[in-house]
Parts: C-alpha cells; structure tokens; sequence
C-alpha cells in the first residue's frame, strides 16, 4: 500500500517517500516541510499567547536544560551522518506550561511544550529526557506531515496539498491545520501505533547522544504506565501496550547505548 501510495505521489508531485535514516522505516511525505514548519510556528505562538509559559522556575529552567541538550545533541548526530536536512529550518523552543495532564509533545520545527502535569512522573532530567526525546523523535520523523500525507491520499489521491489547495482550499486547510494543530482538547493530531513505536526507538537514541543513560526510558515509562488505570494520560493514549513498548526498549537500548556518552 505505502509503495503504491508512493508510486503514485510520484506521478504528481515532488514530494513522495520519506526514508527514516535512523530506522530505516519508509513514509509517505505529501506536504513541504517548510509549509508544515510555517503552520507549526503560527500555532504554537498562539498556544503559547493563550498559556503563558513558566518562566524562571526551576521545572521550567529543568525543560529548557535537557530541551536545548537534546536538540544540540540531535543536530550534531544528524549532521555528522549527513542528514542535517532534517532539522534544517528548526527554531527549537522548550516551554513549561501550566496544564494538569501529563502530556508533552513537539511540533514540525522544533517547537516543544512540556505540560507541569508530567513533572511529578519525570521526577530527573533524564525522565524528561525520554519523554523531550520522543517528541522531538516525531518532528524529525515527519509523522504530522505523515499523517496529513495519508489523508490527502485517501480523500485526494495523494494529490500535493498545493494541488487540492486551489480546488478544495476548505478541506485542505483542515487537513494541513489537524496535522500540526493543537485541538480544542489541546491534543496534537494522535500517531499511529508505528509512529508511536518509530518515536521510542529514536528517542532513546536521542537522550543517550545527550548524555542520559537511556536504561532512564524504562523507568519513566513504567511510572507512565502505573499512571494507566481507568484513564490513561494522554500521552499513553495511542500507544504499543506497555508490554509491547517494554520489550521493545529493551531490545533498542542496547543500540542506543553505543551513542551513549555519560556526563
Ligand atoms: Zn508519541
């Protein structure tokens, strides 16, 4: 299916098949990363006007430490395997807003809000550090621009959204807008259950690169779960069940240990 899907973008736009260089995993790329970074930098200035982000306190200076660690780590490692590409563009932001869930996410160029709800289940900077890894793991990973490809293909053909934004601007713009968008829930557009898989992987690759054992993401992840219950966070929402999630870190770990240089 994603190979026709390819095929076919192929036929009418520049934009098609987007190979993940840490993972190898392929995804259909519909949409110009450029326009998916202007739309995310609209967005989070308007979340961040209607959530005033912490400043100056010691969570939020924690989000901005670990938060700039890991992008300069990120780019460096990208940069040092020729695919710098990938964050070109990036203007990364890390804030601390005051929201009870326990939630965290990163939008297409680089634009990370951590919510005081995780804080408690973060507990060091190297728990933040698998969660600021993940998110940024979903950036990198063009997932948003993943989704919204998917769904120009299924509603449109897979036609560009330049192409389906001259004959049907409406339904583009709400595609373009729930890829990126914070909904009225204050949720990112969901990933899918290999998109959630994909952002572990790399994640725990990313935190080692900035100096955190990544062993740290099997801790956090079990507070995470214990959280479960009868309503999970939000975070855990689409994501592997925790058996599934568990023994996949610790088949990726020992991957990522071979990035990992303590501090
Ligand atoms: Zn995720």
């Amino acid at each position: 299916m994603l190979f026709a899907l390819c095929l076919l973008s192929l036929s009418v736009t520049f934009y098609a098949c987007f190979k993940n260089p840490i993972t190898g995993r392929s995804s259909i790329n519909l949409v110009s990363e450029s326009e998916m970074r202007t739309l995310a930098n609209q967005q989070y200035a308007s979340f961040l006007a209607a959530n005033a982000p912490q400043k100056g306190t010691r969570d939020a200076e924690m989000v901005q430490r670990v938060g700039s660690k890991m992008a300069t780590a990120v780019q460096q490692y990208l940069s040092s395997i020729g695919q710098s590409s990938l964050v070109s563009g990036y203007q990364w932001e890390f804030n601390l807003v005051n929201n009870n869930e326990a939630n965290a996410w990163c939008m297409p160029g680089g634009k990370v809000a951590v919510y005081t709800g995780l804080m408690p289940l973060v507990q060091n900077e190297a728990g933040l550090a698998t969660v600021v890894g993940h998110e940024i793991a979903h950036a990198v990973s063009r997932h948003s621009n993943e989704r919204a490809s998917q769904q120009l293909a299924a509603e449109f053909g897979g036609q560009a959204l330049g192409a389906v934004m001259g004959s049907n601007p409406g339904a583009a713009s709400q595609i373009f807008g729930a890829a990126v968008g914070i909904g009225t829930q204050g949720a990112l557009l969901k990933f899918s259950r290999d998109q959630e898989s994909e952002a572990d992987h790399m994640g725990v690759i990313f935190m080692a690169l900035a100096g955190y054992n990544p062993n740290e993401a099997i801790n956090f992840w079990t507070r995470m779960s214990a959280k479960g219950g009868a309503k999970p966070p939000e975070i855990l929402s689409t994501h592997p069940s925790d058996q599934t999630r568990m023994n996949n870190l610790r088949k990726w770990i020992p991957e990522a240990m071979k990035y990992y240089k303590p501090q």
